[in-house]
C-alpha cells in the first residue's frame, strides 16, 4: 500500500505536539505541519528537522489578522528558512469580514514575497473568498516561481477550472467530501492535481476531531468520486506529492 498524505494538519494544536510528529513518522504518513503564526515556526521547524515524513510550514492565518497583522515582520524574517508556507490566505466568513481589507493586504504581500524568493509551496485558505484568492494569486505569484495548494477549497466548478489553469493543486479532506456539492466540484479537477489532507484537529468526521491517519478516509472517499480502487487513488496522491515537491529543485 502506498503511503498516506496529509498535506495540511495543525500538529501543534494536538495535546502532545512532539508525539503528533512521531505518530506521523511511525505510521509513514507524509504530513505538512502547518502553523497559524510565525511564533510557532521555530519549534515546528526543529521537530521536523529530523523527520523523514513530516515537514513544517511557515504560516500567518487570515482569521488572526485583526490581532496579529504585525507578526508579518516576524514571518518575513523566517521566510528564507521555509520551503513550505501556510496556513495563509483569505477568509470572508461573517466573523472575519470586518478585517478583510487587512487580510487582502497581508496575503498580497505574502504572495509577492514568495514570488520573489521562488520555489515556495503554499497551503492556502480560501473560505468564502475563492475568487479573490485566485485574483491575488494570479496578480502576485507567477506559476513558474512557486506553487499553491488550495486547502479545503469550496469554490464553484468554474473557480476550480480557473485555479487549475493557474497551476494550483487541491488538498481535500473527508469532511468536505461528505458534501455532495463539493464532491461534485472535485470531480472536475484533474486527477494529477489532487492531494489529501485532514486539517486536523479542526475538521470532524463521525462526531470526532480528525488526525493524520484519517487521510485514509479522504483517499477512500476520493476513490469513490473518481471510480477508482482506494489503492490506485492512494498511489495517485503519493505520485502527485512527489511531482509537487520535486518542482523548483
Ligand atoms: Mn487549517
Amino acid at each position: 500500500m502506498p503511503c498516506l498524505v496529509d498535506f495540511h494538519c495543525h500538529l501543534d494544536l494536538y495535546p502532545d505536539h512532539a508525539k503528533a510528529f512521531t505518530d506521523c513518522e511511525q505510521a509513514k504518513i507524509y504530513t505538512l505541519a502547518v502553523t497559524t503564526t510565525p511564533r510557532a515556526w521555530p519549534r515546528n521547524r526543529l521537530l521536523a528537522s529530523s523527520t523523514r515524513y513530516v515537514r513544517a510550514a511557515l504560516g500567518l492565518h487570515p482569521q488572526l489578522m485583526d490581532q496579529r497583522a504585525d507578526e508579518l515582520t516576524l514571518w518575513e524574517e523566517y521566510l528564507k528558512q521555509a520551503r513550505y508556507i501556510g496556513e495563509v490566505g483569505l477568509d470572508a466568513g461573517p466573523k472575519f469580514y470586518r478585517f478583510f481589507d487587512k487580510q487582502v493586504q497581508i496575503f498580497s504581500r505574502i504572495l509577492h514575497l514568495c514570488d520573489q524568493e521562488r520555489g515556495k509551496i503554499l497551503t492556502v485558505h480560501s473560505a468564502r473568498a475563492s475568487k479573490m484568492v485566485l485574483d491575488l494569486i494570479e496578480a502576485n505569484l507567477c506559476p513558474s516561481h512557486g506553487r499553491v495548494v488550495l486547502h479545503w477549497f469550496t469554490g464553484s466548478p468554474s473557480d476550480a477550472r480557473r485555479a487549475t489553469q493557474l497551476g494550483c493543486y487541491f488538498s481535500v479532506n473527508p469532511e468536505m467530501l461528505s458534501h455532495s456539492k463539493h464532491a461534485n466540484m472535485i470531480k472536475g479537477i484533474p486527477l494529477n492535481r489532487l492531494l489529501t489532507e485532514t486539517d486536523g484537529p479542526f475538521s470532524r468526521i463521525k462526531g470526532r476531531s480528525t488526525t493524520p491517519s484519517d487521510a485514509a478516509l479522504a483517499v477512500e472517499m476520493l476513490a469513490r468520486v473518481f471510480g477508482l480502487e482506494p489503492s490506485e487513488m492512494a498511489s495517485k496522491v503519493e505520485e502527485n506529492l512527489r511531482t509537487l515537491v520535486s518542482e523548483f529543485l
